[in-house]
């Protein structure tokens, strides 16, 4: 177009066109060129300024799913961290429990895992200033002057929730 307006321009100049309605119609292509001309040149300042505007909505949404992905990659490598914790701790409590089971004859380890599996993962439970500690109930005098009769090794069961007994020193006996 611009080619056209200058060819436009070079045959007006060169005085070739004599005809007055020639020259009036070159010269009136010549104006409606640049009209044009400034018309586009408008429209492709408008779509420069869209692709700057675009280019740095990208930039923006680039930087933001990088700055998520560094959480996401933050948590991922926490939640692993504590995980293999976990797994270290429960070998380490497997591996302790193996030991203490095997210190338990078979009997009495039979009805512990036959009262954990009935009472919610709780078979024995530690007699704790006369209270029960499995069922929280305190002993009547009763079971207290029993379980005072008792030899040590006797298994004593709590009258009310028949879990297994423990005593220690703070049974309050
Ligand atoms: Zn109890």
């Amino acid at each position: 177009m611009r080619q056209r307006a200058t060819r436009d321009q070079q045959r007006l100049d060169s005085g070739a066109i004599t005809s007055p309605k020639d020259l009036e119609n070159l010269q009136r292509e010549i104006v409606s060129l640049a009209k044009r001309q400034g018309d586009l040149e408008d429209i492709v300042l408008e779509v420069m300024e869209r692709r700057e505007s675009v280019q740095e909505r990208v930039a923006e949404l680039t930087e933001r799913v990088s700055s998520v992905q560094g959480k996401v990659d933050d948590a991922t490598a926490r939640r692993d961290a504590a995980q293999e914790e976990i797994d270290g701790e429960a070998a380490s409590v497997t591996k302790e429990r193996e030991v203490v089971a095997g210190s338990v004859p078979d009997d009495l380890l039979k009805l512990y895992e036959k009262l954990r599996v009935q009472q919610g993962g709780v078979g024995a439970a530690r007699l704790f200033q006369r209270r029960c500690e499995g069922c929280q109930l305190e002993l009547n005098i009763t079971e207290l002057n029993d379980v005072r009769a008792a030899a040590p090794d006797t298994v004593l069961r709590c009258e009310n929730c028949r879990r297994i007994l423990v005593r220690t020193s703070e049974s309050g006996l």
